[in-house]
């Protein structure tokens, strides 16, 4: 019988101008098709901090500036300082959240950008300093440091993208189910469908859980789910290395090498070579360990969220 996972939908923070929003500078919005697909499959919750701080639409452009190692920010063309505006804003914005699993801002943008933000030396912009962040995200990087947070510029790098994709929907499956779960076994059950996924990030992490998850009884499960939360953010915020995922693939394949015949195995074997070597995509070959999942029956290998971390059509 086909297993269909259902996913459940990521609650993610998003610049307004990459849902198609007019608010930027110049009155115009950005069209990025790959974050307006995967929007479509999340709870969007959009913000604007420049509008949101009372500047209008069109604006004069404001820009970063680093003075006695503060960053702050201005409006060169009027002269004026938005620094505080901002900081309380990004405060009672962050504060007024709900739980959410992650952020994609606006590249190079002084409020929103992660990444390649232009920073001066001085208000005016006279002179340029470095490459880095908007005001707006740097609050946001501070105070939600297990989570993913991306630009759209970043997200373009396919292992990037990748890793942002597991996160997200990784964390959406734990909130919600960190809500429902009453019971050990529920836990437990969480757990064992993540195994994988968790064993590609950190073998660490995953015994920590593992030793955490069998103290957990009925009347410790509400402080035993916190720390689960804490160690789950922290074990897959780290990208896996290749040689990390290999192991874990290795690992799922043992469970059904032995029911294969010799070619069969020397062949994924090989197929494995070919991905270490960056010949062969990811996804061929969890397609692989798929199809015997299939083939042998094997539901504790089809309910692994390793195999499928994320809907296929975001591939
Ligand atoms: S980058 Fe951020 S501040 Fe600038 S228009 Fe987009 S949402 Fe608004």
């Amino acid at each position: 019988m086909l297993y269909v996972r259902e996913f459940r939908k990521p609650r993610l923070v998003v610049s307004a101008c990459l849902n198609l929003k007019p608010v930027r500078y110049n009155g115009q919005d950005v069209r990025d098709e790959f974050v307006l697909k995967l929007l479509g499959y999340c709870q969007v919750i959009e913000v604007c901090p420049e509008v949101a701080i009372g500047l209008g639409v069109p604006r004069d452009k404001i820009i970063v500036y680093k003075k006695d190692s503060q960053y702050g920010l201005s409006q060169p063309s009027t002269g004026l300082e938005l620094t505080d505006r901002m900081h309380q804003f990004a405060q009672s914005f962050i504060e007024n959240l709900p739980e959410v699993d992650g952020f994609i801002l606006k590249s190079k943008s002084p409020s929103c950008g992660v990444s390649n933000t232009k920073v001066y030396k001085d208000k005016e912009g006279k002179e340029f300093y470095s490459k880095g962040k908007g005001l707006f995200a740097m609050k946001v990087l501070e105070e939600f440091e297990l989570l993913p947070v991306e630009d759209e510029g970043r997200l373009k790098n396919q292992e990037l993208r990748h890793h942002f994709l597991v996160r997200v929907f990784a964390i959406a499956d734990l909130r919600e189910s960190l809500m429902s779960i009453k019971k050990v076994n529920e836990l437990m059950l969480f757990h064992q469908r993540n195994k994988y996924m968790l064993m590609a990030h950190s073998q660490v992490k995953l015994r920590e859980m593992g030793r955490l998850v069998a103290s957990a009884k009925e009347e410790n499960l509400p402080q035993v789910l916190t720390q689960y939360r804490e160690l789950f953010l922290r074990a897959i915020s780290r990208r896996p290395s290749k040689g990390q995922e290999v192991n874990t693939i290795l690992h799922a394949f043992g469970h059904l090498s032995s029911k294969l015949n010799r070619g069969e195995r020397e062949h994924f074997l090989k197929l494995v070579e070919d991905y270490k070597r960056g010949v062969l995509q990811r996804r061929t070959l969890m397609e692989f360990l798929k199809a015997y999942a299939y083939r042998f029956e094997s539901q504790y290998l089809m309910e692994q969220t390793f195999l499928e971390p994320y809907p296929e059509s975001l591939n």
